[in-house]
């Protein structure tokens, strides 16, 4: 079997990227690449295609150094060039499970669960009031989610925002809020809180302190990604739980951060971090130090399912991310439907990816169209 074409797609209003691979035996694979400036079109950049046509799409992880070989040759293969990578290397493995006749949780090494545990990330209330907070963490774990996420992101202040401080009104609001929030939930759901890198450690360390005895799942991204030192002397100071890793690609990405134990829970993002092979070899990396797996994940059905082949796969996964409840493109986009029940995700039994895209409804919903579809 040979690589005959790559083809991408963007879709609208969730800048969501797929790609298309197909073979000259008529199996077509499909994947999903993390968003950003471009991917769609690093996707099918001439260099990526020279690495993969031709080319027997179930060597995957070849094929996956062979993209990176091409791209570090011109001095980049991070950022939108690994996001590109991993949406390619996802759409080799529907293509190597299909090829196979098994799930690509099969060639992971097998799966540890059948069902793939989500939580919601609910952003914040439709109010500043604490009540609608609440109101909006009760309505999710009614619909069935027994883990929930909210930001506590810089409410807009006078305060320079470029020193990465916290009015203390902010402090004492999410203090509050969460505060509601949790005693509002089932004492077993789950509640992590997401801080999105912009605080200082002295500040954060306010607001980790406070939460201390909220048990909450995590806090998630207390300050900037590029300083492991930093992170970890944060994650030493607090009895709150620190999640990170939604910045990070590759496992070389994760070696610091991992080895230093930096953080006490991962959340990579296959969709941008390398891809699946990549992912379980970032659980494994994990593993060695008992820290859980929760991957980040933003994607549209196509990736979201991609992950949960991980997830089944990594014996430390502890709990994937869903971002679009309540959004029609994401239950539409694939032939299949329905795919969150009461929380979670069945895992995929079907040769390869286990869902097929739903071409009609893409199409109604393409921006940009680089030989997707034709
Ligand atoms: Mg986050």
């Amino acid at each position: 079997m040979k690589i005959t074409s790559i083809g991408a797609v963007l879709l609208t209003p969730f800048p969501w990227v797929l790609i298309k691979v197909r073979t000259d035996e008529g199996l077509v694979g499909i994947g999903e690449a993390y968003h950003g400036a471009g991917v769609h079109q690093i996707a099918v950049d001439e260099r990526l295609i020279r690495a993969l046509i031709g080319q027997d799409p179930r060597n995957v992880d070849k094929l996956f150094r062979d993209m990176q070989r091409r791209m570090s040759a011109s001095g980049f293969y991070q950022g939108a060039v690994m996001s590109a990578i991993s949406g390619i290397e996802m759409a080799l493995w529907d293509l190597t499970g299909q090829a196979c006749g098994v799930p690509i949780w099969q060639l992971l090494g097998g799966k540890f669960r059948d069902r793939i545990r989500l939580y919601n990330d609910c952003h914040a209330g439709d109010g500043d009031d604490p009540a609608s907070w609440v109101a909006k963490a009760v309505e999710v774990e009614a619909r069935g989610f027994d883990a929930l996420k909210f930001d506590i992101d810089p409410r807009p202040s006078t305060r320079d925002p470029y020193n990465r401080g916290i009015r203390n009104k902010d402090i004492a609001y999410y203090i509050e809020v969460v505060r509601a929030v949790r005693q509002a939930l089932d004492p077993d759901t789950d509640l992590a809180i997401d801080a999105h890198w912009y605080y200082a450690p002295a500040d954060i360390l306010k607001v980790a302190y406070a939460f201390e005895g909220l048990n909450l799942l995590w806090l998630e991204d207390p300050i900037p990604p590029e300083n492991i030192d930093a992170l970890a002397k944060v994650k030493a100071a607090t009895r709150t739980p620190i999640c990170t890793g939604e910045n990070f690609y590759t496992r070389f990405g994760f070696r610091q951060l991992i080895e230093s134990q930096a953080a006490d829970i991962i959340s990579p993002d296959f969709a941008k971090a390398g891809g699946l092979l990549e992912g379980r070899r970032i659980a494994d990396l994990a593993d060695m130090y008992y820290i859980p797996l929760s991957p980040h994940n933003i994607c549209g059905p196509v990736g979201t399912i991609a992950a949960c082949h991980v997830c089944a796969a990594a014996p430390n996964f502890q709990v994937l991310e869903f971002h679009h409840l309540d959004n029609e493109l994401w239950n539409t986009l694939t032939v299949e439907r329905d795919l969150i029940q009461g929380g979670h995700i069945a895992v995929p039994t079907r040769p390869g990816l286990g869902v097929s895209v739903d071409e009609e409804v893409a199409r109604r919903a393409t921006r940009e169209d680089l030989g997707f579809f034709s």
